[in-house]
């Protein structure tokens, strides 16, 4: 019987789709490859593709590279079929229905390579997948178009603005998360980078992400059932207020994230409580007593978790100042992108 379990979990895997609906609450989830290992329980060997280091763990999400240093924020996953020349020719598949928003088809345009962003309208929040270091992208994905679950994107490879991935490490690298802001491009602009930005909206400084994994691994446990319950139960890092009497676009177009039902008006800010890599997973109005004081747009830490925040060695939320904690580098970029905040 096991044995015959094992098939069927094989053949329902051949449309790549995980979790298929057999609950109405449930999402209808897909791996983005057709490597059955993940499902199958195997070791992250047999899935994860590591860097040059040869560390499993520099495929996975986190702080997993440059000896901690270093943030990574997706999965590398390998290929497990090649051609005669040796180059992958595995097949990449959406992972939920939804709207391709971005399409980036010269290699060299970005770090990420050829890559395919798509946004999931009908999950809360409307997470994005991004798809990189393509070889391809099918034809039938184009800006706008709808697509299914486990529907083709294209096929992985090694594409990669300014470095060069070998063959031996082609792979896909599968993002999960949230965008930041609408306004990307005056932010942009404001920064002086000295070059064009190519992605609108979905260029990678836009975008927040979270571990796909964890994510997989709460679902399939049926630990969490939706995006919503998964980031709910995020772990908080840093807590911040900000005092002004603008909604960001970023609990407009993410409005479950708003942990009250009960919104002050006028607000008069906001409460904003990251993860350690800066997503910014609960907001919270406030009234004009809980920002008494404030200049506009004053960004004030109110709470943190030091250990945790010290055990994330490749993000900079937070530094002490006279023994004051304050935005360091990575939160005022976040602060800067969701509020406008111009220095
Ligand atoms: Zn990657």
């Amino acid at each position: 019987m096991l044995r015959l379990g094992r098939i069927l979990l094989g053949l329902s895997m051949l449309t790549a789709v995980l979790a298929a609906q057999t609950d109405a609450e449930r999402l209808r989830l897909a791996w983005p490859t057709a490597n059955h290992a993940y499902a199958n329980g195997e070791p992250l060997e047999a899935y994860i593709q590591p860097t040059v280091s040869g560390l499993v763990e520099s495929g996975l999400f986190g702080c997993v590279r440059s000896s901690g240093n270093q943030f990574h924020e997706a999965l590398d996953l390998m290929p497990i079929e090649r051609d005669r020349r040796g180059e992958a020719t595995d097949l990449v598949y959406t992972v939920l229905e939804g709207v391709v928003r971005h399409i980036n088809p010269r290699a060299g345009a970005s770090s990420y390579g050829r890559y395919v962003v798509i946004e999931h309208d009908t999950v809360s929040p409307a997470i994005y997948t991004l798809y990189a270091h393509l070889a391809s992208v099918d034809s039938g994905i184009a800006v706008g178009r709808r697509v299914n679950t486990a529907q083709v994107i294209g096929v992985m490879g090694r594409s990669a603005g300014g470095y060069t991935i070998p063959k031996d490490r082609a792979h896909v690298h599968f993002e999960m998360g949230v965008r930041m802001t609408d306004q990307f491009q005056d932010w942009y602009d404001w920064k002086k980078f000295g070059s064009r930005n190519d992605h609108g909206l979905w260029n990678g400084m836009n975008l927040v992400g979270f571990d796909p994994k964890a994510f997989y691994d709460a679902f399939r446990a049926q630990e969490v059932n939706t995006f919503d319950e998964f980031l709910r139960a995020s772990k908080p890092a840093v807590t911040v207020r900000v005092a002004t009497t603008v909604t960001p676009d970023f609990v407009l177009r993410y409005p479950s994230l708003q942990v009250t039902n009960s919104t002050p008006l006028p607000v008069a800010g906001w409460e904003v409580t990251f993860d350690r890599f800066g997503l910014p997973f609960a907001w919270r109005p406030l009234e004009q007593a809980e920002v008494e004081g404030y200049r506009s747009l004053e960004a004030q830490v109110v709470w943190t978790d030091d250990d945790l925040l010290k055990s994330c060695r490749c993000k900079d939320l937070v530094r002490y100042r006279s023994g004051k904690p304050q935005p360091d580098r990575d939160l005022q970029t976040a602060l800067q992108l969701l509020f406008g905040i111009r220095r």
